[in-house]
């Protein structure tokens, strides 16, 4: 076993899918049994449409989703006999990730923002952190600017920010999502040229995501992806084109988008880090392949569904026209996802400006317990197979309290996460992380809705 261990190139995928929401009527195969060896100091592209399952397997390989099934070796380590402590580890040493959007906290400088991953590993004292910080600033060109605060700095030089805290725990593996997916030309040659650099010169093994079929012959090899498959893969010659095209000044070294996040925290190391991060990263996370232009036309359009101003099937149009029709330019297949999804939330969330007084009444039941049911029917119906009533009358109680906000998000999953025999709802730990997390944007769209309620009330005075 321990030959056969030797001889495993860095990277091996085997046979990964990943399901969502399966048995469900939303299924979504998102990655259909893919495998892939990636070798030590190689460089590799995913190329393929939005919607495809590129970000998806770039998720499975960093242990960020596990596969429904599949297995992930990693520098020779079954990514799932790791337990949490030793996949956060796994993470912040072996893997530096750099994403489409920033991600960078507003209110830690420049060189604290680079130094936190150090921090979360315990490596190094105070001194040591910092020198290695300042190198890589200086690296990158923005040492001067190391005790100012990311939003102080440029676009151009936050996303170098992003580059050198990616570098900082020297982990040898990158994983780029779209890292030149919201770039002019000259500055996606830029990043590409980093990250051959880094390929050459530091021997990192790189894996980049990308919808843009201009800069593939950077990469040594190329995954085609179409439908959660892998369909080809093309072994680049060593003439490599790219090389007359390139020309790179140090002053040049400017691009507009490139960060690091830090997967792999433990719950409570990532709710210190606050929850506007935690909140970039689940966007991040649902829309990754999007580029500024169109999130900011889907947070519009779900805003004014928000409001009233697009109805139901106004949002779904909108969500599908191209961005040159005023649309948000998505595939098919996502826009009805998102759009199915929106509207159960608003309409859970709209649940509880309604007046359902008499309804109650009727069932001799107060207002406010039959939107707990309501909203307990809801989440039980989403993401339960099957239940007893006990769980169910279990389910309802947690929720009640944490709708009345007797109880906080940590103590509702908690509470709930406990076995059966002490007193919690018996579910397996995937369904309460939904259950949780659907609970709270409702939570979060029901207060944005009261907001506005109020100030229209107001305004009407
Ligand atoms: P790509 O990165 O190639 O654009 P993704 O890997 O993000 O594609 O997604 C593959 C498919 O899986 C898409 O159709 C996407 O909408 C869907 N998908 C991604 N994440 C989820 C999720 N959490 N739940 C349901 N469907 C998802
Ligand atoms: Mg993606």
């Amino acid at each position: 076993m321990d030959l056969v261990l030797i001889n495993m190139s860095l990277i091996e995928i085997k046979n990964a899918s990943v399901i969502y929401n399966k048995g469900l009527s939303n299924q979504m195969d998102a990655l259909l049994g893919a495998s892939l060896e990636v070798e030590s100091h190689e460089y590799v592209i995913i190329f393929g449409p939005s919607g495809c399952g590129k970000s998806t397997l770039l998720n499975v390989i960093a242990g960020l989703e596990k596969p429904t099934q599949g297995e992930v070796y990693i520098d020779n380590e079954n990514l799932d006999e790791l337990d949490a402590d030793r996949l956060a580890k796994f993470h912040c040493t072996k893997i530096g990730m750099i994403f489409q959007a920033y991600n960078l906290l507003p209110s830690l400088s420049v060189r604290d923002n680079i130094i936190l991953p150090q921090m979360f590993l315990g490596a190094n004292n105070k001194k040591d952190r910092r020198r290695k910080a300042d190198e890589l600033l200086d690296k990158v060109g923005i040492l001067e600017q190391a005790n100012k605060i990311p939003t102080e700095l440029s676009g151009g030089q936050q996303q170098r920010i992003g580059i050198a805290r990616a570098l900082i725990n020297d982990q040898p593996i990158l994983l780029a999502d779209e890292p030149i997916g919201n770039l002019d030309s000259k500055s996606a040659q830029n990043v590409m040229g980093i990250l051959e650099e880094l390929n050459k010169k530091d021997k990192k093994t790189i894996i980049m995501v990308t919808h843009n079929p201009e800069y593939l012959n950077y990469a040594d090899r190329v995954f085609y992806m179409k439908d959660g498959k892998i369909e080809h893969e093309v072994v680049n010659k060593k003439s490599k084109l790219h090389k007359a095209k390139k020309e790179i000044t140090p002053r040049e070294k400017e691009f507009e988008m490139l960060s690091r996040s830090f997967p792999g925290l433990s719950d409570a190391q990532l709710h210190l880090l606050m929850v506007p991060f935690k909140a970039k990263i689940l966007a991040e996370y649902l829309l990754t392949s999007y580029d500024i232009e169109e999130n900011q036309r889907l947070a519009e359009s779900i805003a004014k569904r928000i409001l009233g101003k697009l109805n139901r099937s106004e949002l779904r149009t909108t969500l599908d026209r191209p961005l040159e029709k005023g649309g948000v330019g998505l595939n098919e297949r996502t826009a009805s996802r998102f759009s199915s999804e929106a509207e159960k939330i608003i309409e859970s969330a709209e649940l509880f400006q309604k007046n359902l007084e008499s309804d109650a009444s009727r069932l001799g039941l107060e207002e406010f317990d039959l939107k707990v049911k309501l909203a307990t029917r809801h989440l039980i119906r989403s993401f339960i197979k099957e239940i007893n009533e006990e769980q169910k009358k279990r389910i309802e109680h947690l929720v009640k309290k944490r709708l009345a906000n007797e109880i906080g998000r940590e103590m509702f999953r908690d509470t709930l996460d406990l076995p059966f025999k002490k007193g919690g709802a018996g579910l397996d730990k995937r369904v309460v992380r939904k259950i949780v997390r659907e609970l709270e944007v409702i939570l979060l769209v029901k207060f944005g809705m009261e907001e506005e309620s109020i100030k229209s009330k107001v305004h009407k005075v």
